[in-house]
């Protein structure tokens, strides 16, 4: 798609220049990271289906310390909801929600062409859970408490995936 410049945007750009000039300095090899900072719609969006209050804020307290921008979805069916209106790059999917529940929703997303890692985090594991999560269509599962490290490093290997 070509979209022209309006004299709004080219004013943004000029901004958004300016800024990275400030960021970079004197020293020119501070040049690429600081265009990468000030490229806010580069930033990595994960959206964090939750319906519990302390999880919610763990694990956006944990996503954001890594980087990225977090949005919450209370239940299933606003996780589908936002997952379709909005772009991101990773879903993190409670599977025990109200109304509708991660499995339904992940069916959902992925029956709508939503192609983004889903990862499954679940509460009372039991055998077999991992199996379902899988058939709803997530590309990961994992238990709580949610483990950071586990977290991190599950998080870089989906997304760098998705990028390669
Ligand atoms: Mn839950």
């Amino acid at each position: 798609m070509v979209t022209f410049p309006t004299q709004e945007t080219k004013q943004m750009a000029g901004l958004a220049a300016g800024e990275r000039r400030l960021h970079a300095g004197s020293n020119p090899g501070c040049q690429v990271a600081s265009e990468a900072e000030a490229g806010v719609e580069s930033k990595v969006r994960v959206l964090v289906a939750e319906d519990t209050l302390t999880n919610q804020m763990l694990i956006k307290l944990l996503l954001e310390r890594m980087g990225f921008e977090v949005a919450i979805a209370i239940d299933g069916a606003e996780a589908v909801q936002k997952a379709l209106s909005e772009h991101f790059d990773l879903i993190l999917m409670d599977i025990q929600m109200p109304n509708v529940d991660g499995y339904e929703a992940t069916r959902a997303l992925r029956q709508e062409g939503l192609a983004i890692p889903i990862i499954a985090v679940t509460a009372n594991a039991m055998p077999g859970d991992d199996a379902k999560c899988i058939n709803a269509g997530c590309d990961y599962y994992m238990s709580k408490p949610v483990d950071s490290v586990e977290l991190t490093v599950v998080i870089f290997k989906y997304l760098s995936r998705e990028s390669s």
